[in-house]
């Protein structure tokens, strides 16, 4: 059988509607053939399904911005980023001056101001222009899982146009939220915004910050899990221009777009889209791509508010079993187990009656645990233990084990 998923992509293609203008005001980019549509759809494992144009490269513009953003936060952590560039929606246009009215600090990341701030925190101050560029186009490209080349001729007619970026960059470095010499940083920047990419590795690099920071692909660790989801939280507030509160409302994925007609969208543990249409709206996003976003939002119920699974099945069974040792309390749970679902198992385990009888907890139906399920079977096995129940755990495949750092007397 062949997997519906690219025809149902295929479908969600030729069901968006184009309209809008290709941006010029880079003249480069005006020259981009607007019928181009690429999708590609990464899941988790690193799974790729893709229709159109999606081996056609486009430059990245501001889909560049989050990435740099996690090489800088990655670089001088979140608080040491967060002193001169902030997480703050400005509701302004992406080359507005959206500055903190007191302290001069660019309001976010994603917007033109707080990316060139965020390019210049991207690693030490002692680097050249031609170090630091290299380091970021490094970095991006271990998002990608392949090296990432800049788009020249795109990059010369941005630099050659670069005045609004210019006269942004010098304002941040009046008020010293970077040092650094401000046409370095803008050019550095702006070569960064010109690397090229396809749908296929737009959609890679989103699923690098969706898996917490690992690339699918390559399965290399690029930045830390609680980067990445700092990258996301922006990018889920700030991440579509000044129609951030309309996407998060009707599409309900952190996303980032470009003007050149990309957009990336994460889905955390689940999967990344990318979209390339280079027609755009009136805010700067692509026409076809956000019809595309909202088509399989709804269809594939992907908004992030939407209500997942319950942990209401995660206790299979609770038995007495006697194997000829005698009786124990046989616990089985199953699933994937996060904050309610382990929940669940610890009430399951408060309730089991106060004696000596072994507890035994089988999780080999369980799939993954995340961090705090981990820790709070852990407690409750603990407190099982303590209460003077023989403990013991059955994990065939390492869910729970792999991430515990206890032994009972098994
Ligand atoms: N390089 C572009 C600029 O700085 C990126 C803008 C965008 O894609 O929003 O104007």
């Amino acid at each position: 059988m062949r997997t519906p998923v690219p025809d149902y992509l295929q479908d969600i293609m030729e069901s968006c509607v184009d309209d809008g203008e290709v941006a010029s005001y880079i003249p480069e980019l005006a020259n981009a053939n607007p019928n181009r549509f690429g999708i590609a759809l990464c899941m988790d494992d690193g799974t790729v399904y893709e229709v159109g144009d999606y081996q056609h490269e486009f430059s990245l513009q501001s889909a560049a911005k989050p990435f740099a953003y996690a090489l800088a936060v990655e670089h001088l952590g979140p608080d040491g980023v967060e002193e001169h560039v902030g997480v703050e929606p400005s509701g302004d246009a992406f080359n507005s001056a959206s500055v903190d009215a007191k302290t001069g600090k660019p309001s976010n990341p994603m917007i033109n101001i707080g990316a060139i701030t965020t390019y210049a925190l991207t690693g030490p101050i002692s680097l050249t222009p031609e170090e630091r560029y290299e380091n970021v186009r490094l970095g991006m490209s271990r998002f990608a899982g392949r090296e990432l080349e800049p788009d020249l001729p795109v990059y010369e007619s941005e630099m050659a146009n670069a005045w609004r970026n210019l006269s942004l960059a010098y304002l941040v470095r009046s008020t010293g939220h970077f040092t650094l010499p401000p046409h370095d940083v803008v050019d550095g920047y702006t070569k960064v915004c010109s690397l090229k990419v396809t749908p296929h590795d737009l959609a890679v690099m989103g699923m690098t910050l969706g898996n917490g920071g690992i690339n699918p692909v390559t399965e290399e660790r690029v930045v830390s899990e609680d980067t990445a989801q700092r990258v996301l939280s922006v990018m889920s507030t700030c991440g579509m221009y000044d129609a951030s509160g309309d996407w998060m409302t009707d599409v309900g994925i952190p996303a980032k777009s470009g003007v050149s007609g990309g957009i990336v969208g994460v889905l955390p543990g689940q999967a990344s889209l990318a979209t390339f249409s280079p027609r755009l709206d009136r805010y700067g996003n692509s026409v076809r791509g956000l019809q595309a976003f909202t088509r399989l939002s709804q269809d594939l119920g992907l908004h992030i508010m939407s209500l997942p699974p319950t942990g209401e099945s995660t206790v299979r069974s609770v038995a007495r079993r006697d194997q000829g040792d005698g009786p124990e309390l046989h616990v089985e749970i199953q699933g994937p187990l996060r904050f309610s679902s382990a929940e669940r198992v610890m009430r399951t385990l408060a309730a089991l009656p106060v004696s000596d009888e072994p507890v035994v907890l089988d999780v080999s139906r369980v799939g993954s645990a995340d961090r705090i399920s981990v820790r709070m079977i852990h407690e409750s096995m603990h407190r099982l233990h303590t209460d003077g129940h023989q403990v013991m755990v059955r994990d065939p495949n390492g869910v729970l084990r792999d991430r515990w750092d206890y032994n009972w007397d098994e």
